[in-house]
């Protein structure tokens, strides 16, 4: 096989991408990390990191990250800091292709680790005034809004764990949800429920957000009752979006079978996607446990699976002409016959 082609190519640069590259490049595969523009994942929008083990006094977020390709590097891990924008599966042996702009690599195992992204409302307002009132992430945030009113919309655990954080800083929280009844746990509702700032605004949609004048800041919000179609301007000083995750799964749906919510979907307890030689880890494929030790534990599972794959399959595949007759591969290395 052509020196060009990879043993494996890692796309994504969050925890599972990069310990994906650690193990790939120890186990002497030098990989290639396509870790996209903004590399790091969705940590390099967090700031303490406290439930990472190894760090006892916490770490910030963008450090660890920091930390992770630094490590993966040591060992001789590439990277490329642009986006890959397409894929194509190889079949019989044949190398996977990857596609950043008009580059094209070629690799017999890919670890796909694109993540997750924070799902968007998609309301007037609502991209405009990110990072100046909106916002995804309340653990990152929270603190801008001492002593101010702020809302949370959805119903999921997410919603509650943000709201009851959030709490320790806002004046009032209202949680915002398009139903009556919640999506998330008993124990997390009641949680909530018990903080003293915390109201439930249901059902209702936000249709709008508004900035105040100058147009620099959030202000308001239009929301709707989902049920009477009532409409309430109401104030606020931040608005967090908590309506759960997308699966950056989209140079990939029609490659790897995927579910319904885009997830890709592995084999059992393995990375393995339905092609062979393509793994997937991470928040691409969990959407339940989405931890940054659960992403590095299953980066380091897809490594050991490329590892085993690489292994298992003969580098020269055996033309489907010849199936059943003989390994190509393993010809070559045979002794000549006597
Ligand atoms: P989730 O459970 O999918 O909840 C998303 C919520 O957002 C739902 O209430 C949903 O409403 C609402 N929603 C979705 N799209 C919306 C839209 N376009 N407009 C308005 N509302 C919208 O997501 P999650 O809360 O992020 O949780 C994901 C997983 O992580 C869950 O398995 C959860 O248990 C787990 N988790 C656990 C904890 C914990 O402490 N145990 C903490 C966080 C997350 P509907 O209900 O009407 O669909």
């Amino acid at each position: 096989m052509a020196n060009d082609i990879e043993q494996v190519i890692i796309i994504g640069s969050g925890p599972a991408g990069y310990t994906a590259a650690l193990y790939t490049a120890r186990a002497n595969l030098d990989p290639l990390v396509i870790e996209g523009f903004l590399w790091g994942g969705l940590l390099q929008q967090t700031t303490e990191v406290e439930n990472y083990p190894g760090y006892p006094e916490g770490v910030m977020g963008p450090e660890m990250m920091q930390q992770l390709r630094d490590q993966a590097e040591r060992f001789g891990t590439r990277f490329i800091t642009d986006e890959a924008t397409r894929v194509e599966p190889g079949f019989h042996g044949e190398p996977h292709t990857v596609w950043v702009g008009d580059d094209e690599f070629k690799a017999r195992t890919l670890v796909l680790a694109m993540g997750a992204e924070h799902r968007k409302l998609g309301v007037p307002g609502e991209e405009e005034l990110g990072g100046r009132g909106v916002s995804y992430c309340a653990t990152c945030d929270a603190a801008f809004y001492k002593d101010k009113p702020t809302i949370i919309v959805g119903g999921g655990d997410s919603a509650m764990e943000e709201a009851i954080f959030l709490a320790k800083f806002s004046s009032e929280v209202d949680v915002v949800h398009r139903r009556d009844e919640f999506r998330a746990s008993k124990i997390m509702l009641e949680r909530a429920r018990s903080a003293g700032n915390i109201n439930f605004l249901t059902p209702y949609v936000v249709e709008e957000f508004h900035a105040g004048e100058g147009g620099k800041k959030l202000e308001s919000a239009r929301l709707r009752n989902a049920e009477t179609g009532e409409i309430v301007e109401q104030p606020m000083a931040g608005a967090f979006i908590a309506v759960g995750h997308d699966p950056q799964s989209a140079i990939v749906r029609d490659i790897v079978e995927t579910d319904e919510n885009g997830y890709v979907m592995v084999e059992g307890r393995s990375t393995r996607t339905n092609v062979p030689g393509i793994l997937a880890a991470g928040d691409l494929v969990d959407h339940t446990y989405r931890q940054a030790i659960t992403a590095a534990g299953s980066g380091c599972q897809a490594a050991l699976d490329a590892e085993w794959y690489l292994r298992d399959n003969p580098e020269v595949p055996t033309p489907e002409a010849l199936e059943g007759v003989g390994d190509l591969a393993e010809a070559q290395w045979a002794p000549a016959v006597k």
